[in-house]
C-alpha cells in the first residue's frame, strides 16, 4: 500500500502569485517603470544577501526591524548575513562601494524586488513582501523632494487610484533633533508609566519612535507630546518651508502630521506617506523621506539622499479596488491569438511547426500534445478563450489549405497551409478587429 504523504506548504508570512494576479502585477510595474524612468530613474539589483552590519548601522540597531524582524543567519563561515529588510541601506552601500560619487552630479536609481521582516502576518502584509523605491543620491536641494513625490502622485494617477493621501513632516537634523530629543525625553517622563510596554522601552531608548506608536490607548498621551516642527533649526524650517511651497505650486495636496516619524533611524528632514482610503488611514502605500547622513553612516563620503519605497503588495490591492470601482480598462487575463488544433498524427509535424513559426513573431499559441476530435479541440479552444482555432486534419494537409476559425464570429477561412501565410492572415485579422475599436478612434 503507498505511505500517504503530507504535501508541502508555502512557509508562513509567504504566498505564491498566480495568474490573473500577476498580471496585474505586471501591468503596476510597468507603469512605475514607465514613470521613473520618464523622471530619469535607471534600475539598480542589489543583492538579497547583505552582511548584518548594514542594517544595524543603517535602519537602527534599536528598531523593530533590526531587533525583531530580520531574518539573520550565521553563514558556514561564520559571518553573519541578514535577508533585506529593505533597500535604501543596499542601494547606498552599492553606491559607495562603487564610488558612483566620483562621477559627480545626481545619482537617481531605481529598484524593484522582495524584502523579508518577520512581522506579524495580517491582510496585504507579508513576510516576502515586494518593494518598488527610488534614492536620489547628491544633492539636499528641496527641490528634489518635490520633484520625487511628484513623480510618485503622477504614478498613483496613472494607476486611477484616486482616494490618497500626502502625510508630510520633518524629522530635523543632527543639529536641532538632540535638542528636541531632551524635550520629548522629559515629557516622556512623565507619562512613561500609562504608556504600552514597547513604548515604555522606547522612551529610554528610542523616544522619537514613541510618537510611531499604534497602540489606541497610547495615542491621547502621544497628541499631547511635543512636537518637532516647534523645535527646527533654521536650516530644517527652511527646506520644510520649500518642500511645501514646491509641492503647492506643483499642485500637490498634503497635510502636516507633526507625529509622523518613519520606523528607520536614518532619516532626516522631509519624512512623508502616501496613505490610500481603499486601506484605511493605518494603511500606508508608501512612504520616505531624506537621509542626509546615511552615506557617512555606512562609511561613504556625504551624499544627501532622498527615497522612497512603495510596499507593491499593498499597491496591487488599493489598485485592484479601484479598478473595480471604476469603469477603466482592467487587465485582461492574457488570451492566446490562437489555438492550434491537429487531428491524426499526421499532422501533429505540421501543427508544431506551425505553432514555433507563430511563436518567433511573438503571437501567442496553444497548442495540445493529446490527440484530439475536432469538436473537443473547439471546445479547449473557447475554454481558454482563443480568439483563432487552426484546425489541422488529413483534408488540410492534403488540400495544402488549413482551416482558420474565429471564435468570436464563427466565421471559417482556407489559409495556404504556410506559416508567413497564416501569421500574416492573423495579423491583417486582429488588425481590422482593432481597427473597429471605437476606443482607438480608428475606422477600418
Ligand atoms: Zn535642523
Ligand atoms: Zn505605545
Amino acid at each position: 500500500m503507498p505511505k500517504h504523504i503530507e504535501p508541502i506548504q508555502s512557509v508562513k508570512g509567504t504566498r505564491d502569485l498566480l495568474p490573473p494576479e500577476t498580471e496585474l502585477w505586471q501591468r503596476v510595474e510597468e507603469e512605475a517603470r514607465r514613470v521613473f524612468q520618464a523622471y530619469g530613474f535607471r534600475e539598480i539589483r542589489t543583492p538579497i544577501l547583505e552582511a548584518t552590519a548594514l542594517f544595524a548601522r543603517s535602519v537602527g540597531a534599536d528598531t523593530d526591524i533590526v531587533t525583531k524582524e530580520m531574518y539573520t543567519f550565521q553563514d558556514r563561515d561564520e559571518e553573519s548575513l541578514t535577508l533585506r529588510p529593505e533597500a535604501t541601506a543596499s542601494v547606498v552601500r552599492a553606491y559607495i562601494e562603487h564610488r558612483l560619487y566620483h562621477e559627480g552630479g545626481l545619482h537617481k536609481l531605481y529598484y524593484l524586488g522582495p524584502m523579508f521582516r518577520r512581522d506579524r502576518p495580517q491582510k496585504g502584509r507579508y513576510r516576502q513582501f515586494y518593494q518598488m523605491g527610488a534614492e536620489v543620491l547628491g544633492s539636499d536641494h528641496p527641490a528634489i523632494d518635490v520633484e520625487t513625490i511628484e513623480m510618485l502622485v503622477l504614478l498613483l494617477e496613472r494607476l486611477a487610484l484616486q482616494e490618497f493621501t500626502l502625510l508630510l513632516n520633518s524629522v530635523g537634523c543632527p543639529r536641532c533633533r538632540p535638542e528636541y530629543l531632551k524635550v520629548l525625553r522629559r515629557a516622556l517622563e512623565e507619562v512613561r508609566a500609562n504608556l504600552c510596554a514597547d513604548c515604555q522601552r522606547r522612551a529610554v531608548t528610542n523616544p522619537l519612535r514613541v510618537l510611531d506608536c499604534k497602540v489606541e490607548a497610547d495615542q491621547p498621551i502621544i497628541e499631547r507630546l511635543p512636537r518637532m516642527v516647534d523645535y527646527l533649526c533654521m536650516e530644517c524650517r527652511q527646506h520644510l518651508e520649500a518642500v511645501k511651497s514646491g509641492l503647492q505650486d506643483s499642485g500637490v495636496a498634503y497635510q502636516d502630521v507633526p507625529r509622523l516619524v518613519r520606523g528607520l533611524d536614518y532619516y532626516t528632514r522631509t519624512t512623508f506617506e502616501i496613505t490610500s482610503g481603499a486601506l484605511g488611514a493605518q494603511n500606508a502605500i508608501l512612504g520616505g523621506g531624506r537621509y542626509d547622513g546615511l552615506s557617512e553612516m555606512l562609511g561613504g563620503p556625504p551624499a544627501p539622499g532622498f527615497g522612497f519605497a512603495i510596499g507593491e503588495d499593498r499597491l496591487a490591492l488599493a489598485v485592484k479596488e479601484a479598478w473595480e470601482k471604476q469603469p477603466i480598462e482592467a487587465p485582461r487575463a492574457r488570451r492566446p491569438l490562437a489555438y492550434i488544433a491537429w487531428m491524426g498524427d499526421a499532422a501533429l509535424g505540421a501543427a508544431a511547426k506551425l505553432a514555433r513559426e507563430l511563436r518567433r513573431q511573438n503571437l501567442s499559441i496553444e497548442i495540445s500534445y493529446q490527440p484530439n476530435k475536432l469538436k473537443r479541440a473547439l471546445g479547449t479552444a473557447s475554454k481558454i478563450g482563443a480568439r483563432f482555432t487552426v484546425i489541422i486534419g488529413e483534408g488540410e494537409l492534403a488540400s495544402g489549405r488549413y482551416q482558420v476559425k474565429d471564435m468570436g464570429t464563427g466565421q471559417q477561412d482556407e489559409v495556404e497551409a504556410d506559416p508567413g501565410k497564416v501569421a500574416a492572415y492573423l495579423h491583417e485579422k486582429t488588425a481590422k478587429r482593432e481597427g473597429s475599436n471605437p476606443a482607438t478612434g480608428e475606422r477600418t
